[in-house]
């Protein structure tokens, strides 16, 4: 079976692209640029990469880019977004790729009989910020779509390019008779495949390198590899649609720092957090969905020594 993965080199793809691979699936794999070796060199060494793997040149913003990529596709899993915090031009450096670059996308989809489902990957960052209030009996679940006003109120730049790409996406796939599912994972943790940092593993990096307190933050952490499943699921599984809501554990720094002391004590991780405000808000997000597709979550615990000792393996500290 044939399949497409958009943006393969990213932190998330490149771990949906080892495990189609491992399925045996036949990958057709976007890339921006062909010849950068730190963006291909690790998906080419992946097993089965040699017979199973073919990448090709694409970019969101050029338009029909990606027909080739998804042309003869059964399956299409599109993860390409940009994902990062400075951003100085947010239309130009976030919305527009995400949004236009969806739609792109699934332009090429439309084009392609064979597609079967097309896998996009959302975020809870297009889910969770509705402006509602938070408190421990809060359940967030797949019917929360977050709100544009809220976002534009706190300038929350990448939230809001989710948004639009997911809402975008609906709505083209619906006039356009395409079966989509959308993944929506909280803040994505465990081992690199790749040589780079990318957004989400850092604030594990910041805990463990040096800096003398912890920010006063709680996150909704799930595991890297339970993500790439829970795409591959998404694929196979014909009963599966909508969304999904992925999110392992959700937790405030000070548990992450004290499961991370006990953990690796002799990195001797500060005990402060950076301020006195009190922590915010606990709340839920719904498993209940993502366990009915099949996702099985990996306990934080396990996540976090991973995500340390591949961060360590890999000269970040
Ligand atoms: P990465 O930064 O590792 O991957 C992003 C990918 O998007 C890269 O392959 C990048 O290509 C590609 N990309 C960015 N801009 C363009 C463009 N103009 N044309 C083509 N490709 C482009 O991030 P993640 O793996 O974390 O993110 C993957 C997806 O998952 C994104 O859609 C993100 O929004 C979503 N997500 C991530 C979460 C997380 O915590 N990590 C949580 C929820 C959702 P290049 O390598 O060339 O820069």
């Amino acid at each position: 079976k044939v399949v497409s993965v958009t943006g393969a080199s990213g932190y998330i793809a490149s771990w949906v692209v080892k495990l189609l691979l491992q399925r045996g699936y036949t990958v057709k794999a976007s890339v921006r640029d062909p010849n950068d070796k730190k963006k291909t060199e690790h998906l080419l060494a992946l097993d089965g990469a040699k017979e199973r793997l073919q990448l090709f040149k694409a970019d969101l913003l050029e338009e029909g880019s990606f027909d080739s990529v998804v042309e003869g596709s059964e399956g299409v899993f599109h993860t390409a977004s940009p994902f990062y915090h400075n951003v100085s031009d947010p239309q130009a450096e976030l919305i527009d790729p995400a949004l236009k670059g969806t739609l792109n996308v699934l332009r090429s989809c439309a084009k392609v009989p064979s597609i079967k489902r097309v896998v996009i990957t959302s975020s809870m960052a297009a889910v969770a910020f509705t402006g509602k209030p938070l408190a421990p009996d809060v359940i967030i679940d797949e019917s929360w779509f977050s709100d544009l006003a809220v976002c534009e109120k706190l300038k929350l730049w990448y939230m809001i390019s989710k948004t639009l790409a997911e809402e975008a996406a609906w709505k083209f796939t619906k006039e356009n008779g395409i079966d989509m599912v959308a993944i929506n994972p909280g803040l994505v943790i465990g081992p690199l495949l790749q040589p780079t940092l990318n957004t989400s593993v850092e604030p594990v990096l910041k805990l463990i390198n040096g800096a003398e307190t912890f920010p006063n933050i709680t996150y909704r952490w799930v595991d890297v590899r339970d993500v790439a499943n829970a795409h591959i699921l998404a694929f196979e599984n014909a009963s599966a649609s909508g969304r999904y809501c992925l999110v392992g554990r959700i937790t405030h720094c000070s548990e992450v720092v004290k499961l991370l002391r006990d953990l690796f004590p002799a990195l001797k991780i500060p005990e402060k957090c950076a301020d006195d405000k009190p922590f915010t808000p606990t709340y839920q997000v719904s498993k209940e969905k993502a366990q009915v597709l099949g996702v099985k979550f990996t306990p934080l615990e396990v996540t976090l020594k991973d995500t340390v000792e591949s961060l360590k393996e890999k000269n970040f500290f």
